[in-house]
């Protein structure tokens, strides 16, 4: 039988804090390890070693925020799937061989983010050198608040990041404590790839990852960015 070709791709965009207006999403790019107490925590060396990146289908993004309780269904194939409370910078301009000077400037806007990571498939990959998407990349795994845009809020330096797994606190950090800063990262980026308007970054999570299950209630946010409120089931 034939597979017909009768379809569209539908957009992948994120919804922008007190407007109509939609963010297109291009691109998801995700830091590993950029906060020194998850980095000890995830095993690894915490010194500033470079950064590395990995990737996420568009698709894999959820709008979520405080008002938007999203449902979460609880992915297959893992026995340990796991909340990664994060900033997100959402990329503008056109971005090649950029020094860290220029980087603010092709950045349209922040939200806050969660990394859903089925942790038991990552850590799999990661044993054995293998790439992380089974554990990353899945279905529904880019959870994302409302944007919102430089000329509102500027360049947030110092915010409060958060998490909380049916109203208890799971991670309780501070923006302030990037090992890789939001423009360095996307200068070192900038010189590997070009970075488009519509990317994405999750900026990476601070300590206090741990698991979840059907039915809990997960909120987070960072202060005066956006806030998430997911349940899974
Ligand atoms: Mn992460």
């Amino acid at each position: 039988m034939e597979v017909s070709l009768a379809f569209q791709l539908s957009p992948t965009i994120c919804n922008i804090i007190d407007s109509n207006d939609k963010f297109p999403v291009r691109r998801i790019l995700c830091v590993g390890a950029n906060y020194v107490a998850h980095a000890i925590e995830m095993g690894r060396d915490p010194s500033r070693e470079p950064p590395f990146f990995f990737a996420k289908p568009t698709d894999a993004i959820v709008n979520a925020d405080r008002v938007l309780d999203a449902i979460i269904p609880y992915p297959p194939n893992t026995s340990n799937f796991h909340y990664e409370m994060e900033m997100v910078v959402a990329i503008g301009k056109n971005a090649q061989n950029i020094e860290v000077e220029e980087a603010p400037n092709v950045i349209w806007g922040y939200g806050a983010g969660i990394d859903l990571t089925r942790r038991d498939l990552q850590k799999a990959a990661k044993d054995k050198g293998r790439p992380w998407e089974l554990g990353k990349g899945f279905d529904n795994s880019a959870i994302i608040s409302s944007l919102c845009p430089v000329s509102k809020i500027g360049h947030p330096k110092d915010s409060r990041i958060w998490l909380t797994v049916n109203d208890t606190i799971k991670q309780d950090s501070n923006i302030d404590k990037l090992i890789w800063s939001v423009p360095e990262m996307i200068s070192i980026l900038s010189k590997t790839m070009t970075l488009k308007p519509g990317d994405i970054i999750y900026t990476g999570t601070p300590e206090g990852v741990g698991p979840i299950s059907k039915g809990d209630k997960v909120c987070g946010g960072v202060d005066g960015i956006g806030e998430i409120s997911i349940t899974i089931s």
